[in-house]
């Protein structure tokens, strides 16, 4: 980005009141706002309070050694404990923890009281294993029960879990072994994906191969298919727990102990290996999920569409709803299998009333169309929530029309794998909402934006997203390496966290996230946010998914190509419609954001997570060897688009 701050193209003027009876009955209400920005330690100390402590601490907030923070550092607690049997002591152990939908259709309801029989089998498990307090087990799993009872087993008795995304190869897996330095694999033969089993142990075996100091590989049964076995190391998962007895006495740990290590997604460069711990992460995981989408806990039932292996699935599906004594659904497979309206199914099946999804999966709603979710019952659902990238306004539309029946509230979510819960966030009974926009810092966070030399920028003013004060879930270091954490998240601004991502604020200060400060373009002088024109992009009736990135460019510095995916009612040999679409764009941001070229693809290049990775495309779009590819889904994509390239022509 230059000097210049980010261009505030973008008018959004529709506003959604929340509705009434939400408001009327909200867990939280305006007046959280008020109280914490009166005592912002005082509110985070009462929140840490609706979880169970073994000792409670008398100290919030150590910040004497920034950015090495310590929250409630006296306090002792044990997070699964908090997950798990609190709720059975509490007389709920009959409520559904999780309902589990298999992709082949298979269905497993698990209550509080069976989970933490479960949870108690797998700690007994893993201490025979010779795990222990202090250690690393990694996890690399499915989308099943298992992947939740092994971390809560994991943080029952201390050890911190390092999960892997089960998409992931050997050599990403032998990375975060080595990296961890973790003892014991949790992992399963497979799992179903489209329709089929797909096998998971055979990449662990290799990766094992690789590093050296994992003891034993223990693996749950999933799909019954073979699997190589070496005896000694490897363990079944059903073959030690039933040998197990279900109690098991939960040590309680520091708030400061480890809870877990997560690579952050890939999406600008080498993985970091973010380090959770235990008091404040369970604090701001429990308090935002049942903030931000008003959860009650006796008759709401709630749906997290993330995989286990992004923070995504570990606050929202793990630590958060669970510590909060959630019912939820957990699915294992994609959403096309066998139908593309499956999981419009799930919701009418298990009578979902809080989805939580991504843009991403929204697009690929939208570009499927219309008529898909209109054959399902959605009308158990009462509020809607996103993360994962900014969602585009007319994405945002076509949720709230289409899934949310035009009366569920949208809570657009913005954080991070390093802030470890929701940050910036509508809330859905006090917030009046606005597509595309994620609004305002939570109660007891404090967000802005700033220009180049840290000031903060006016309300109508771009620039760059920062936090300005500790939060209970933040990151507490990239693991072994200090000094990466430092350089990346607070040398950029003096005192504050940069979380590398753009944003404006609207005229009533509401913040909008406009991408990653990297794929920011300079065009004639002008930094513009990929967001804006994607957005422009996706307001066409005729796209579903747009990715822009700045090309250099002799005459403006650097020029802007957008990739576009049509809806399935567009057709991409329609001559006049590229013309059409840059056109559009000029008319909604101005004649600066009209993109140079815009190519209709089949597909864009993706993370695991389901980020599009515009750095491919911006080499694709200079003509160069492309960078590192190894965390896209699916690398044929680039061929695809690299074939259409030379063919486009290109305009004025
Ligand atoms: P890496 O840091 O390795 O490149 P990543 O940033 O994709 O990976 P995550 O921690 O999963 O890994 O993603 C966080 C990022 O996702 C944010 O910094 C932001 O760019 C984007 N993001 C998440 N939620 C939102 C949202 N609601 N609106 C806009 N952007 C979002
Ligand atoms: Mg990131």
């Amino acid at each position: 980005m230059s000097n210049e701050s980010l261009a505030n193209l973008l008018k959004e003027e529709r506003r959604f009141a929340p509705p009434a009876e939400l408001a009327a009955a909200a867990n939280v209400t305006a007046e959280a706002y008020e109280q914490a920005k009166a005592d912002r330690l005082g509110f985070w100390a009462e929140q840490a309070r609706r979880l169970a402590w073994a000792t409670e601490p008398t100290e919030t907030l150590d910040w004497s050694n920034p950015p090495f923070a310590k929250w409630f550092a006296d306090g002792k607690l044990n997070v699964a404990y908090n997950c798990v049997d609190r709720h059975v002591e509490a007389g709920n152990g009959d409520r559904v923890a999780i309902h589990f939908e298999g992709e082949p259709g298979d269905s497993r309801a698990i209550t509080y009281a069976e989970l933490k029989d479960e949870v108690g089998r797998a700690a007994n498990a893993l201490t025979e294993l010779g795990v222990q307090k202090g250690d690393r087990v990694a996890v690399y799993l499915p989308m099943i029960p298992e992947a939740v009872v092994a971390m809560l087993a994991c943080a029952r008795i201390g050890a911190a879990h390092s999960v892997v995304f089960g998409g992931f190869s050997a050599d990403a897996i032998a990375a975060r072994i080595k990296d961890a330095d973790a003892k014991v694999v949790i992992t399963s033969d497979g799992g179903y994906r489209r329709g089929k089993p797909s096998a998971l142990k055979p990449a662990v075996d290799e990766a094992v191969s690789r590093v050296d100091g994992v003891r034993h590989v223990l693996v749950v049964q999933r799909t019954k298919q073979d699997v190589a076995w070496t005896e000694g190391r490897d363990v079944w998962w059903h073959e030690i727990t039933r040998k197990q007895s279900a109690e098991h006495t939960p040590e309680a740990f520091d708030a400061e102990h480890p809870l877990f290590i997560l690579y952050t997604s890939g999406t600008t460069g080498k993985p970091k290996g973010i380090l959770h711990t235990s008091g404040g992460y369970l604090t701001q995981a429990a308090y935002t999920h049942h903030a931000v989408f008003d959860l009650k806990p006796e008759t709401d039932v709630y749906w997290c569409t993330a995989d286990i292996g992004w923070v995504t699935g570990h606050s929202y599906i793990t630590y958060g709803p669970l510590a909060n004594g959630a019912t939820q659904v957990m699915y294992e497979g994609t959403p096309d299998t066998p139908h593309q309206g499956r999981f419009w199914e799930i919701i009418q099946k298990y009578e979902v009333s809080i989805l939580y999804t991504a843009p991403t999966a929204i697009r690929t709603f939208m570009k499927w169309g219309d008529d898909i979710p209109a054959k399902f019952d959605l009308s158990s659902l009462r509020v809607l929530g996103s993360v994962g990238e900014p969602i585009n306004p007319e994405a945002w539309i076509w949720y709230r029309k289409n899934i949310g029946g035009d009366r569920c509230p949208i809570v657009d979510t913005w954080w991070q794998t390093e802030t470890g819960a929701m940050m910036i966030s509508p809330l859905p009974g006090v917030t009046e909402t606005k597509p595309g926009s994620a609004q305002r810092a939570l109660p007891g966070i404090s967000a802005t934006v700033v220009d180049d030399e840290a000031n903060e920028v006016p309300d109508g003013g771009g620039g760059y997203l920062v936090l300005t004060e500790p939060w209970p879930s933040m990151l507490r270091t990239i693991w072994g390496d200090d000094q990466r954490f430092i350089d990346t998240y607070w040398s950029r601004f003096e005192g504050k966290y940069f979380a590398g991502d753009g944003a404006k604020k609207d005229e009533d200060g509401d913040i909008w996230l406009l991408g990653r400060v990297d794929d920011v373009m300079l065009v004639s002088g002008h930094n513009i946010s990929t967001t804006e024109v994607e957005s422009a992009l996706v307001s066409h009736p005729a796209v579903a998914e747009a990715a822009v990135v700045g090309a250099a460019d002799e005459t403006t510095g650097q020029a802007i190509v957008a990739f576009v995916i049509l809806r399935g009612t567009a057709n991409a040999e329609d001559e006049g419609l590229v013309a059409d679409l840059r056109n559009h764009v000029g008319a909604t941001l101005g004649p600066i954001a009209k993109p140079k070229r815009v190519l209709p693809v089949a597909e864009l290049p993706k993370t695991r997570s389901g980020k599009i990775m515009r750095r491919l495309l911006r080499d694709v779009a200079e003509n160069r060897e492309l960078g590192d590819v190894t965390t896209l889904t699916d690398s044929s994509v680039m061929d695809l688009i690299q074939t259409k390239l030379p063919a486009a022509p290109s305009e004025d």
